[in-house]
């Protein structure tokens, strides 16, 4: 396997910022620094990036969790609060979370030890859609609706245009469905707080082609080869050469 795609599966970097890492002789190979782009890693190699170990998993991991609410999107917590850790077996290879949900919102969570599916994924410019499912207090006007799905202007700049679908609408609270392809922090709940309509629950039902499907809060399960092979179609760039 060629070095950068190396740095990348390990989740170190994209191929690309990985080549900047190789050119700026910050990877070595069996204690040699390599600045050959070309250069291809045995099996049995030793590889570091700033003299700390890099290694690539051999079989990849791929889980489908479903976090409750009140937990850390975090392997570990200094605080002590419970993680998506906590819900995995030791026995499972080392997987990290596909970016994060809040602690107050739950819903599905991917993990994997493919770091460079995981760093597409993650990626803004596949836009990868995350449908979320909310509840906002109160009944939100035609026009609060319409900015939603054109756009609205955060303290990080616009966002761009949102499907959204209301779902029921009670007394006290409207249920919508909300798809977005940015990924940015906390953007649902920012979204709502800027059309005055704060958030009161939020899940994630999708990730790309991913459902949550029935999985019960806390549980988890392997992905299929289908739905990774999906989530591989959808984060690869036409115009990169398979190495
Ligand atoms: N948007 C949010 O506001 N919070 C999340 O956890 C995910 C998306």
């Amino acid at each position: 396997m060629r070095l950068n795609r190396y740095l990348a599966q390990a989740g170190v970097a994209s191929r690309r910022a990985a080549e900047d890492l190789i050119l700026a002789g910050r990877v070595a190979i069996n204690g040699h620094i390599v600045r050959e782009l070309a250069t291809v890693v045995d099996d049995d190699a030793h590889v570091t990036l700033d003299s700390k170990p890099i290694r690539v998993a051999e079989h990849f991991t791929y889980i489908v969790m479903h976090k409750p609410y009140g937990v850390m999107t975090t392997m570990s917590d200094p605080e002590g609060r419970p993680t998506v850790a906590d819900m995995l077996p030791r026995s499972l290879p080392r997987v990290v979370p596909v970016g994060r949900l809040d602690f107050d919102t739950a819903g599905l969570l991917l993990l994997t030890n493919d770091g460079e599916l995981a760093h597409r994924l993650m990626h803004p410019s596949f836009g990868v859609r995350k449908l979320y499912r909310v509840t906002v207090l109160g009944e939100l006007s035609q026009k609060s609706l319409e900015s939603l799905r054109r756009g609205l202007r955060l303290e990080d700049g616009p966002t761009a245009p949102a499907l959204l679908r209301v779902i029921k609408v009670t007394e006290r609270t409207t249920i919508l469905d909300i798809a977005i392809h940015e990924g940015r922090n906390r953007q649902v709940r920012r979204m709502f707080e800027a059309i005055g309509a704060p958030v009161e629950k939020l899940a994630r039902q999708a990730f790309g082609s991913v459902e949550l499907g029935p999985l019960a809060a806390g549980r988890w399960r392997h992905l299929t080869a289908r739905e990774v092979a999906e989530l591989r179609a959808t984060t690869t760039p036409e115009h990169e050469p398979p190495q």
